[in-house]
């Protein structure tokens, strides 16, 4: 298959899972089980597919990185089991790691919390160039601090600014701040893995059972799974205000890992394609430069 053919496939796929304009959004029109026409049972189809893109993510990187003009922000937002850590591995399998930085937001230090809510994100922004990856996000002050209003209260914000437009606003101000980056050749894409409740007591399962996998279970997981009806609503008022053109969300059904790490892939060629991406040209000058030095080397 040519280049132009494989990026119009990863444009079919992510298709459906795309939403720029957040109106009309009902996480319910999503099934986190949603495989397209490709078969569960078919697996290996799959991952030969996500091997291919893994080539062209390394492509497309080389030249993001030559080019030095855009950099790319991709978020991760997910309930706990639904396979950010995986899909970050898998799908940046082949790029180089000069290019490329994973920032994980854990719950914030006090410092952080003396700062803005968009502080320690604007230090972790990629430069020009490189691919930046956010496991978690400032989405979390809409998302975990909404459903658990207390931690804004730890944010000690004035009074006078702590008020009932609070969500409102935060909605605001990170739609701004994504368009401010757009605006700088910062160029940001979202992803929300949406594994269903009853994957995610498999995976919990899962985690207990097997030794290898003990490590991953948290205890907190189980009391944040209690508020899941919660953290569906607040994802739906997140989704609702924050898609845009510029910066979509994209819903992946995440109840399959092989079909997650296939769609996000998709999602970050079809994006860095968009950006028609090039070389950078070589002066006549640098030319010049360039045949003196073979010169000099093949006179040796
Ligand atoms: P993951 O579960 O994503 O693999 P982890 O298990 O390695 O991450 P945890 O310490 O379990 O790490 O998760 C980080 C925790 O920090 C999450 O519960 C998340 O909701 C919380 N968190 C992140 N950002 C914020 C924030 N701005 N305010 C409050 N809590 C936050
Ligand atoms: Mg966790």
């Amino acid at each position: 298959m040519d280049k132009k053919d494989f990026v119009e496939r990863a444009r079919s796929i992510v298709k459906p899972f795309r939403v720029q304009n957040g109106d009309r959004f009902h996480l319910k029109d999503y099934d986190p089980g949603e495989t397209l026409s490709l078969d569960p049972a078919d697996k290996s189809r799959a991952k030969e597919a996500l091997a291919l893109g893994v080539e062209m993510l390394a492509h497309y990187q080389d030249l993001l990185y030559a080019q030095d003009r855009w950099g790319l922000l991709l978020i991760f937002q997910a309930m706990d089991a639904a396979g950010k850590d995986g899909t970050i591995k898998h799908v940046m399998s082949g790029v180089n790691p000069q290019g490329c930085q994973v920032t994980s937001f854990k719950a914030p230090s006090s410092v952080e919390l003396d700062h803005d809510f968009l502080w320690r994100s604007n230090n972790a922004l990629p430069e020009r160039g490189r691919i930046g990856i956010f496991n978690r996000s400032y989405y979390e002050e809409t998302l975990v601090v909404r459903v658990h209003p207390e931690m804004l209260a730890r944010q000690t914000l004035p009074p006078d600014r702590l008020t009932k437009d609070i969500w409102k606003e935060r909605f605001r101000d990170i739609r701004n701040y994504e368009e401010y980056l757009s605006n700088n050749g910062i160029i940001v894409r979202k992803f929300f893995l949406n594994v269903s409740k009853k994957e995610q007591r498999k995976r919990f399962l899962a985690r207990l059972d097997r030794p290898e996998k003990n490590w991953k279970f948290s205890a907190n997981d189980i009391k944040e799974r209690a508020f899941w009806d919660d953290y569906m609503e607040a994802y739906t008022e997140t989704i609702r205000h924050t898609s845009s053109c510029h910066a979509p969300w994209y819903v992946v059904p995440a109840d399959n890992k092989w079909f997650t790490r296939m769609a996000v892939a998709a999602a970050i060629i079809e994006t860095l394609d968009s950006l028609h991406l090039h070389y950078p040209e070589v002066s006549q000058q640098a030319r010049a430069q360039l045949d003196a030095a073979r010169a000099v080397l093949e006179k040796e």
